[in-house]
């Protein structure tokens, strides 16, 4: 096994029994960046020097004694992450130029644990999408299958985690953007619970459900990185003093008595049937290992996708307003003496020439949904069915411990195939925005594989764990034992 191909676990294990160093770790990783990334095309970024000399400092560190979870463990970071003195362009022409003057709070923390930063990677525009496809910088390739979408927003991150081009890689998720691409991607992917981590320093899309998390090999991973990332911060005031998972798995027990909850909104007709296979023989594994299954209902689930792109694009149109051509980023004026702009020019062809479609699509829509002739029959009601929605949620997971559901209703689709249809493209969130809306912690693991329908080799599927909020730890727990027990998460690509 190459060293790019390690766990953290692994790797950590191998670190503190010195039979590897992180710049041998960091070296795996940049070589297989420089590999396979001009045909997966998952980093905008790579920052090797400074990789380099980090990994450097961490074998400095562990030599003087310390320890660490993620001393000495090389990553990326989705592009929309602010990260000093390194570009941070949200994969949008509006930022190409632009160099974070400060760390996003969650990058602070990773330092200070030690972790060595590779790069960034691609992203839908400023996070607008579910393939990676709305890039600024094009798109990203599945590694699976280069002729198909990794899914999105945080495609690179996810291809990358799947490439074996990093120990485990940053995500944000507001409607999906984490366990898309970690279902297409065939990784582990965790949606913290709203408030869980610092939005400080990301670049904002939509404040009320955006949420950092990782995209990792493993659950176990998973529940490490979260607990270097978690916990209140002074710079987000939407952040909880909460106790922040434990990270030794193993001894949080079996799952005998645990009882999952099967939403019956979520397994339709329109689901792929292989999908719902894979679905099925997860159900009847977590059986075996002592788990119980219920039905329940969420009768609002229809009305998530709707909900969900009024609300977003609303809060979508007021945070880029910050993007105006005089501020910061793109500017059309850029160069002029002065005489030739006006103030609205300087406005108008900066944001007309620095956002992409599907940004200016959201800005509209938005605009409008808040606009005062329509805020009461457009924006007021969402946020209405929204609390029908979280409640409705919040009151099944009183009767069970966790929900179970797909990701995705299909596995990876073609580049190309719905990028002219947003509509559809929205349509891809169905099975996630639910949680994302309720501030609920969800993690997508691999459970299978299904061939598409449109032809070609069998792709990785994902499910999705839903529990109660800042109740991580129990997706860590069942996503564990269900990876001691399987092995789809230890499935690579044929690169
Ligand atoms: N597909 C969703 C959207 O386009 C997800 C976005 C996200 O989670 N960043 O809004």
């Amino acid at each position: 096994m190459q060293l790019n191909q390690l766990t953290i676990k692994e790797a950590q294990e191998k670190l503190e029994k010195g039979e590897i160093t992180s710049v041998e770790l960091t070296h795996a990783c940049l070589d297989r960046i420089k590999e396979i990334d001009d045909r997966v095309k998952a980093c905008l970024t790579v920052c090797e020097k400074e990789a380099l000399a980090e990994a450097e400092q961490a074998d400095a560190r562990r030599a003087k004694g310390e320890k660490g979870a993620l001393l000495g463990i090389p990553y990326l970071a989705k592009d929309n992450i602010l990260t000093r003195g390194l570009k941070t362009t949200a994969a949008s022409k509006i930022l190409e130029n632009y160099i974070a003057p400060f760390d996003a709070t969650i990058i602070k923390r990773l330092r200070e644990a030690g972790a060595v930063l590779l790069g960034k990677t691609n992203l839908d525009e400023f996070a607008h999408g579910a393939s990676t496809e709305n890039s600024a910088f094009g798109p990203t390739h599945n590694p699976w299958d280069f002729s198909r979408v990794p899914g999105g927003s945080s495609g690179g991150s996810g291809a990358a985690v799947a490439a074996d081009m990093c120990l485990f890689a940053l995500g944000t998720d507001t409607g999906g953007s984490i366990r898309c691409p970690a279902a297409f991607c065939g990784i582990t992917g965790l949606k913290p619970s709203y408030g869980r981590g610092s939005r400080f320093g990301l670049i904002s899309m939509t404040s009320s459900t955006d949420v950092p998390g990782p995209l990792t090999k493993t659950v176990e991973d998973a529940a490490i990185v979260l607990a270097a990332i978690a916990g209140a911060d002074k710079y987000d005031a939407t952040t909880v003093d909460e106790e922040v998972n434990p990270t030794d798995l193993e001894a949080m027990g079996g799952l005998k008595k645990i009882k999952i909850g099967l939403p019956k909104e979520y397994f339709i007709p329109g689901t792929d049937p292989e999908v719902a296979k894979a679905l099925e023989e997860a159900i009847e594994e977590f059986k075996k290992l002592g788990a119980e299954f219920e039905e329940v209902s969420l009768p609002h689930t229809k009305y998530g996708i709707p909900v969900y792109y009024i609300i977003t694009p609303s809060e979508i149109s007021s945070n880029l307003a910050r993007f105006d051509g005089i501020k910061y980023g793109y500017s059309a004026a850029d160069g002029d003496d002065g005489r030739s702009f006006s103030l609205i020019d300087i406005y108008k062809k900066s944001r007309g020439q620095g956002f992409g479609p599907e940004a200016k699509r959201r800005i509209m829509l938005g605009t409008y949904a808040l606009s005062a002739g329509y805020y009461d029959a457009y924006y007021l009601q969402a946020q209405k069915v929204r609390t029908i929605i979280k409640k409705e949620m919040d009151e099944a997971l009183e009767k069970v411990d966790l929900l179970l559901t797909p990701t995705s209703p299909h596995p990876a689709f073609k580049l190309g195939a719905q990028a002219a249809d947003p509509l559809k493209m929205y349509l891809e969130d169905i099975f996630v925005t639910g949680a994302s809306l309720a501030g609920l912690p969800a993690m997508s693991i691999p459970c299978g594989f299904a061939h598409p329908e449109d032809g070609g080799e069998a792709l990785p599927v994902g499910m999705q764990l839903i529990s109660k909020r800042f109740d991580e730890a129990l997706l860590f727990r069942i996503g564990y034992n269900y990876q001691k027990a399987t092995d789809w998460h230890k499935k690579k690509p044929n690169l």
